[in-house]
């Protein structure tokens, strides 16, 4: 083998401009393949996730401790992990060769003969103009589009930039990192004939759901940005197509957009929750309440799963439930055919989707998404008398299902398959935000969240502050209730989707 195939391979991949579905398509392929992932401030930690459970995770500061991280410090650590045979991926903000000093390092690779590639990504320009409604090359405005660095503003005398003829250009002008010079740029650009009531726009944040706009002409808006104290990363957008049409802005026109929403459930639960807020464009915050314990590996349910092909019917009532007998399955080598010809009944879409992912159709899914409508709606269905009925469902789970079966003569065997524990989060840090009306919403799917929430949150607070209360549907509304919490909105349909429907509803 020679040298060179003993190196490994370098990706210099551009993740987008914050939001984390904005990486490319090729660039996630290759997070999932990467043995090390070195990324810094500006990309998104949420995509570390694309990455595989053993890649090697490497954040790199601006410092460590009171020493700064050069970009040699970076080149070198580029070079030693692929010189092992490695595939290295260098996230990078945006696209990672747009000001994001990619070439430096494709150079140092060419020279040091290490393979590698460059993933394009979506530039901070591009999507914060696309994500608050501004055209950059709006055909009747502008018809060129110029990228400036904002860091060469102050009367350099070696700066690249030629601002007198940058004031007389007739298209868009974006300015990357110029939050901390917006002042000298506005000032250059008028000294050299600019005029000063060019419509200039900052956005802050783009594609988050923390985005902000400030808009104000080129005279006012380093003064603007002052007084709204708005800090990096932001882009600055300078030209007619600044002054956008308001119809565009399709981002911050979202129901949800800026609204902060406190997602209650499991850690699982609140990252598929978490998810969908982000998709709706409000800001989520997640606070874990409760932990899942799954109860699949005792003899007892080894004993329950070889004799599963007896019963006639079994019962799912929750996605977690689907999730962990599944896994069960899977680490006994053993797939769907367990259940034979035995029948199966879910409540709600989520349980029926999770069921689906793993080739079960459901046989009987109640039209209303209670344990007390599948009870009512499975006696209509089919006469239970001396039926075999497997409820595998969560140890906390009411009994009134298994009463409802019971009297129609069903023999009825309840195996939990997984338990749910209290998990204490940062309730001070929620507290405060409460208290200062930093949350919009605060959301519960369940009644052990809501139990558990309010052992670590006072109801006082929540009642007293202006907060908003969400309930996934009545069982989780009536402990809340029991609780003493005023319940503002419940979903009409019973699911995460539901929830956020329902809340959307109080904002049209
Ligand atoms: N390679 C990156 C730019 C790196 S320079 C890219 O292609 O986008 C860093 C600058 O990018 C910041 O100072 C800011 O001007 C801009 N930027 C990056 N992410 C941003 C975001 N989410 N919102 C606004 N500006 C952003």
């Amino acid at each position: 083998m020679t040298n060179h195939l003993a190196k490994g391979k370098v990706y210099l991949v551009g993740a987008g401009p914050g939001r984390v579905d904005l990486i490319t398509v090729r660039g996630a392929e290759i997070l999932k393949a990467a043995d090390c992932v070195i990324y810094d401030k500006l990309t998104n930690p949420a995509l570390l996730s694309y990455a595989g459970p053993n890649a090697e995770i490497i954040h790199v500061p601006k410092r460590i401790g009171t020493r700064s991280v050069t970009q040699q410090d970076i080149n070198n650590l580029l070079i030693e992990k692929a010189a092992t045979g490695k595939t290295v991926v260098r996230l990078k903000g945006g696209d990672p060769c747009i000001f994001g000093r990619g070439a430096e390092e494709a150079t140092l690779l060419a020279e040091a003969g290490i393979d590698f590639e460059i993933v394009p990504g979506v530039t901070a320009a591009i999507a914060a103009a696309e994500y608050s409604g501004i055209i950059l090359t709006h055909r009747d405005y502008s018809s060129q589009v110029v990228f400036v660095t904002g860091r060469e503003a102050e009367e350099k005398e070696d700066t690249n930039i030629d601002w007198h003829l940058l004031a007389k250009f007739t298209g868009t002008i974006v300015f990357y990192m110029a939050v901390g010079n917006l002042d000298s740029i506005a000032d250059q650009l008028i000294k050299n004939g600019m005029k000063a009531d060019t419509p200039a726009v900052v956005i802050t944040n783009a594609t988050l759901p923390t985005q902000r706009t400030t808009r104000a002409s080129l005279r006012l808006i380093a003064d603007k940005c002052t007084q709204e104290k708005i800090e990096p990363p932001a882009i600055v957008v300078v030209g007619a197509d600044a002054d956008s049409d308001e119809r565009l802005n399709w981002f911050m026109k979202k129901p949800l957009f800026g609204k902060t929403i406190v997602v209650t459930r499991d850690r699982r639960g609140n990252a598929d929750f978490t998810a969908r807020i982000i998709h709706r464009g409000g800001n989520p915050v997640a606070f874990p309440t409760i932990k899942l314990k799954p109860l699949t590996n005792t003899n007892q349910f080894l004993q329950t799963l070889a004799k599963l092909s007896e019963y006639d019917w079994i019962i799912f009532t929750s996605a977690n439930g689907v999730s962990f007998f599944f896994e069960a399955l899977e680490s006994l080598n053993k797939d769907c055919r367990v259940f034979a010809s035995a029948r199966i009944a879910a409540i709600g879409i989520e349980t029926t989707a999770r069921l689906r992912e793993f080739g079960i159709k459901a046989d009987l899914v109640p039209t209303v998404f209670s344990s007390k409508e599948l009870g009512k709606q499975l006696i209509a269905f089919t006469n239970l008398q001396n039926k075999k009925v497997l409820l595998l469902r969560s140890e906390s789970a009411s009994t009134e299902l298994v009463k409802l079966l019971t009297e129609a003569k069903a023999e009825v065997t309840e195996k939990p398959v997984y338990t749910i524990e209290p998990e204490k989060s940062e309730s001070e840090w929620l507290t405060q935000k409460i208290s200062k009306r930093g949350i919009d919403w605060i959301t519960f799917a369940s009644p052990s969240a809501v139990k558990a929430f309010f052992k670590q949150v006072s109801t006082d607070l929540v009642n007293s502050s202006g907060v908003k209360v969400a309930s996934i549907g009545p069982i989780t509304s009536e402990q809340l209730k029991n609780a003493g919490v005023r319940v503002d909105v419940e979903a009409e349909e019973h699911t995460i989707d539901g929830l956020l429907a329902a809340i959307e509803g109080t904002y049209q």
